[in-house]
């Protein structure tokens, strides 16, 4: 099984806590839900805070019919979704689109540009030549990535913002918003569960969380980075209110053919899976940023990939890598990474990793 998670420890509430109603002056007893489904090849995890079970379980019902709805536009393993009959059209005329699938790749095209195109949402077809070798266990020639690497090219991804329109400008190129897609869901259902009323919530796309208020008398909910080895407990934890925070890597989803680990994350400019063992875990203000920063830096590397989130309002990181030929794991940091580090106080140990296996 694929898994690739952030350790997720939540801030314990025992009893119902009281906290004062949002718009009433009356203390309003509050009770913590927790609602697991898989959605986008993932465990996602709703943690909320609320007055009762009914209202819980439909506020939790609508956040997740919201993921699975964002599922069927942007999968590109289903042939049916919004992405993939965007794909159909390549080298055709532009195409009208949903809000959410302009939105999420608007967001892409903005980070290919800010990251000189390490984050690349036409990479379609070089992750389907990765999925193979994992797979089967046997790496792509190097004929098939020269093929489909002249069919990864952001900039031929063409969006016209009034229109609404989107193209593909060459035949053969098709989109792949896994580096991005499940922080947009997390944010997306964080917003309907407010618009049902519950602020205090938590929604985790394995390694993606988005976090609303905090749970009642406490400043924020404490998260644990998972490790290099994410067997391990962690090392670090990050206390967060209306943020988000992503943890990209190799930790799980990799192939080893001939003694060299590949990474499900590509380098757009080489075609190939990432190498060098990192963890790279990004704090942002939503699950959008969040998510497609920490793939963007796990391609960029330490250097540039820390320069590009200290340029980002609101954003910072922790990379952890391995430096090839190197054996025990370098850590650095955005100068304002520190500030969210907490300690798990009297908090209960982590609770089961989230993840899940990609489809
Ligand atoms: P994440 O787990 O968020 O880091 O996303 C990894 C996923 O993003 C992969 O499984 C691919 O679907 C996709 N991906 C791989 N390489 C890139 C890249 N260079 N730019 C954008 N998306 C990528
Ligand atoms: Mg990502």
């Amino acid at each position: 099984m694929d898994v690739w998670w952030l350790a997720l420890v939540l801030t314990t509430v025992t009893a119902p806590a009281v906290s004062l109603g949002a718009d009433r002056d009356e203390p309003e007893e509050l009770e913590r839900f927790e609602f697991l489904e898989t959605h986008m090849g993932s465990a996602f995890k709703l943690v909320v805070y609320c007055t009762g079970p009914a209202p819980a379980s439909a506020a939790a019902r609508s956040a997740f019919d919201r993921i699975a709805q964002l599922d069927a536009t942007l999968s590109d393993y289903r042939v049916d979704s919004e992405l993939s009959r965007l794909g159909d059209r390549a080298g055709g005329p532009p195409i009208p689109v949903s809000a959410d699938l302009f939105e999420v790749l608007r967001r892409s095209r903005e980070l290919s540009e800010r990251s000189d195109g390490a984050f690349d949402a036409t990479i379609n077809p070089v992750v389907k030549l990765w999925r193979r070798a994992r797979r089967n266990r046997e790496l792509p020639s190097p004929e098939q990535l020269d093929q489909a690497r002249s069919r990864v090219d952001w900039r031929r991804l063409e969006l016209d913002p009034d229109a609404r329109t989107a193209r593909l400008a060459s035949e053969g190129m098709r989109l792949d918003v896994g580096g991005i897609a499940k922080g947009y869901a997390s944010d997306a259902a964080l917003k309907v569960l407010r618009e049902a009323g519950i602020t205090r919530a938590l929604v985790a796309g394995a390694g993606d969380i988005v976090v609303g208020d905090p749970p009642p008398g406490r400043s924020g909910w404490l998260v644990g980075i998972a490790p290099l080895d994410p067997s391990g407990p962690p090392e670090r934890y990050v206390l967060l209110a209306n943020q988000a925070v992503s943890t990209s890597g190799d930790a799980e989803r990799f192939v080893e053919i001939d003694g060299v680990r590949y990474s499900h994350i590509v380098d757009p400019r080489t075609g190939l899976g990432l190498t060098s063992r990192s963890s790279v875990t990004v704090v942002a203000p939503d699950g959008t940023t969040s998510d497609s920063l920490a793939t963007a830096a796990s391609v960029l590397g330490p250097d540039r990939g820390l320069h590009l989130i200290e340029q980002i309002e609101g954003a910072e990181a922790l990379f952890v890598s391995i430096p090839d030929g190197a054996d025990a794991p370098e850590v650095a940091s955005t100068p304002g990474f520190d500030a969210l580090l907490a300690e798990p106080e009297g908090e209960p140990g982590p609770v089961p990793a989230l993840g899940g296996p990609e489809a």
